[in-house]
């Protein structure tokens, strides 16, 4: 049996719904994402520098600041800068992660500007910190967990997004999320059990 042209526009139709009733009992066919090679090597790199700044946590919790650690990482892939909160040892309101690391970076970077550099830190920025980011011109920020109470890229405000700024950067959220939170809730639960606030 052969098909006339005719007839093929006749069963296109057909086939048409067909398609969407396979659609319609198998939601998840047309979203599914193969992850590309260069997309996982990236997964692994932003898990590797999540990593880092979660190191970086950790030497402000040892300190008894809140844990929450940052890492500069050059277009190159090679690190630039890194720091964790000093709020309380430098009794300094502006001495978050980021600020840390920004102004470690200054030190050493040949311009103010950070082109290409991706931020890693543990805990959504506030809106100093993203700010910093802006005018740094920072490409990419990575962050671990969300901050409900005071994040500025997705929680309360989306600074990297917003078209009245003057630069906008990349985010990528939720990068080892759970162990960047767990550092501080067990600090905080930590502070409670010491009966401070
Ligand atoms: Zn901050």
């Amino acid at each position: 049996m052969s098909l006339s042209a005719e007839d093929l526009r006749h069963l296109e139709p057909t086939l048409l719904v067909l398609l969407a009733e396979f659609l319609v009992v198998f939601p998840g066919v047309e979203d599914e994402v193969v992850e590309s090679p260069e997309s996982r090597a990236q997964t692994d790199r932003d898990t590797a520098w999540m990593e880092a700044a979660l190191a970086e946590a950790d030497l402000a919790y040892a300190r008894r600041e809140v844990p929450v650690g940052c890492v500069l990482v050059g277009a190159d892939g090679v690190e630039i800068a890194r720091g964790y909160n000093l709020r309380e040892t430098l009794l300094d309101a502006t001495a978050h992660a980021e600020m840390v690391a920004l102004r470690a970076a200054a030190s050493k970077a040949p311009s103010w500007r950070l082109d290409g550099v991706t931020a890693y830190v543990t805990l959504e920025p506030c809106i100093m910190c993203a700010g910093a980011f802006v005018h740094a011109r920072i490409e990419r920020v990575v962050y671990g967990c969300d901050d409900p109470k005071g994040g500025a890229l997705q929680s309360l405000y989306t600074i990297g997004q917003d078209a009245r700024l003057n630069h906008r950067f990349a985010v990528t959220r939720g990068v080892l999320a759970e162990a960047c939170a767990s550092r501080l809730r067990s600090f905080f639960a930590e502070l409670r059990a010491m009966g401070k606030k």
